[in-house]
């Protein structure tokens, strides 16, 4: 019976956030080790749940060894990363014999000590496994992936869709080619390319309707055609995550093929071609706040839905931002809704002062009021909650998240959600878990770039990305990079 070691260990990292990520940041999110794991992800659609599911099918002895995810913050901290690595290492320590290695990685997180900590973590795999063990690894569309990465894992594979939909498929496929290298009828080596460019193939945005194809459908429309042709076992495309100033940031093509690196190389360089080609188009519009509240002024038989995306958790975003709040109080929006406002602080005073009480608090912009200072209300506490929520739309459906202590707090018409975590406003249960309908809402408020489009979308009569000038800018310029392989687009002329 082959033995198989799993593990997840995830982070985006923005480098540019003033918000460390530790221990608890996991904890908040998703931290489980061995027997722990198999109760918590096996009905959910995560790349885990993937992993075992293969194993089922393949008799397959599974070893897990850790779960791990964080909302995207700052750097993980030295003393997090030793502890997340070590479970992996340990458990092949433990293990003795494994016959292949199968994780689940985001593929831009950066540590204290680690520029690439996915490299590390998989250099030091390879090191204890020796070169014939497969080692293989599922990514985030929006790795930087990096040699170390290529050189030490066999096969990567990232997601095909954004919104991410498919962390499950992904998995399959990586254990698919996991099932025919132990048969002995592949052996998969990787390679990456990269250009200069920090950006690229529309963030990595996809589109359902191939009428309405983008850069990314068309760059994973031609991946998807060279798969198992050629010796060519998998393609994968990276949009890349820009707020991280590490040499290696930026969009990539990762490609495994069989035995032959030369062959890899060169699959990746022509893919890398069309993504530099294209690396100027966009398929979004973005709004200024004046534009945005004069659409809000309007009714219709849905809601505007609105992605305040500079202040995106999912990006590295603070979730506390203010401004276009406070635009919405001054345009006194009857019927809107808002997720979400991380300020722990204003939810201590909302739970001291009980549901149905009125209160007048300083709300959000207290990690850096850059961004929008904290704004004076007066509200009534309409609910208060323990946070938590199961997913259940399109995006990692059955997996359990929290907010943290929570309060909805009702300035005039509009319901603010104000958490006590940062989290991503990806699921419709974000809102219908805090007793709001955002199906019946005029305007909902969602902090969030695009994954947000997999559950709001269908609801809303109109998507408005709304840029109040947060953390999350699309404009690189705003930031000092150090690190950054230099002269790149679009910083410098190249
Ligand atoms: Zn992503």
């Amino acid at each position: 019976m082959p033995r198989i070691l799993i593990g997840q260990i995830k982070h985006e990292t923005n480098t540019f956030s003033r918000v460390p990520t530790d221990l608890g940041s996991y904890r908040r999110r998703l931290l489980a080790f061995g027997d722990e794991i198999a109760p918590l992800l096996s009905h959910t659609r995560t790349e885990l749940a993937g992993f075992m599911a293969a194993g089922k099918r393949h008799g397959w002895e599974i070893v897990p060894t850790i779960a791990a995810d964080a909302t995207p913050a700052g750097k993980v901290t030295a003393a997090t990363w030793a502890k997340l690595s070590g479970a992996v290492i340990e458990g092949l320590e433990r293990a003795g014999r494994v016959d292949g290695v199968l994780l689940s990685l985001h593929g831009a997180m950066v540590t204290e000590d680690q520029d690439d900590a996915e490299g590390d973590l998989l250099a030091r795999v390879r090191q204890r496994v020796g070169p014939d063990v497969p080692v293989m690894a599922t990514l985030d569309l929006h790795a930087n992936v990096t040699e170390a990465m290529a050189t030490n894992a066999n096969v990567l594979i990232s997601y095909r869709t954004y919104p991410h939909v498919d962390h499950i498929e992904r998995a399959e496929q990586a254990a698919e080619l996991m099932r025919r290298t132990l048969k002995g009828e592949i052996r998969p080596v990787s390679a990456v390319a990269r250009r200069a460019t920090l950006d690229g193939v529309d963030h990595g945005r996809t589109h359902g309707d191939p009428r309405d194809a983008g850069p990314m459908d068309r760059v994973l429309a031609r991946a998807g055609s060279l798969e198992g042709k050629d010796g060519v076992l998998a393609v994968s495309v990276q949009a890349g995550f820009g707020w991280a100033d590490i040499h290696a940031a930026g969009p990539s093509v990762a490609v495994a093929a069989n035995g032959d690196a030369a062959r890899a190389r060169a699959v990746a360089a022509e893919l890398m071609e069309a993504v530099w080609q294209t690396r100027g188009q966009e398929t979004v519009e973005r709004h200024g706040l004046d534009t945005v509240m004069r659409e809000a002024a309007q009714r219709g038989d849905k809601p505007l839905v609105i992605a305040d995306f500079t202040d995106n958790p999912g990006g590295g975003g603070y979730g506390d931002a203010t401004r276009l709040l406070e635009a919405m109080i001054a345009a006194r929006l009857p019927d809107a809704a808002v997720h979400a406002i991380n300020d722990p602080e204003a939810v201590g005073i909302g739970q001291k002062a009980g549901k149905g009480a009125t209160v007048t608090l300083a709300l959000g912009g207290k990690i850096d009021p850059a961004f929008g200072a904290p704004i004076r209300v007066t509200g009534t506490v309409a609910n208060l909650t323990d946070g938590s929520f199961v997913n259940d739309g399109p995006m990692s459906k059955g997996l359990k998240l929290s907010h943290g202590p929570t309060m909805v707090l009702k300035i005039g018409g509009i319901e603010v959600i104000v958490t006590s975590n940062r989290l991503q406003t990806t699921d419709l249960q974000a809102f219908l878990s805090q007793g709001i309908d955002p199906r019946r809402k005029a305007v909902v408020v969602v902090k969030s770039a695009q994954h947000f489009r997999a559950a709001y979308q269908p609801i809303a009569r109109k998507v408005m990305l709304a840029d109040s000038g947060a953390l999350c800018s699309p404009d690189y310029r705003r930031f000092t990079y150090k690190k950054l392989r230099r002269p790149i687009w679009p910083l410098d002329e190249v």
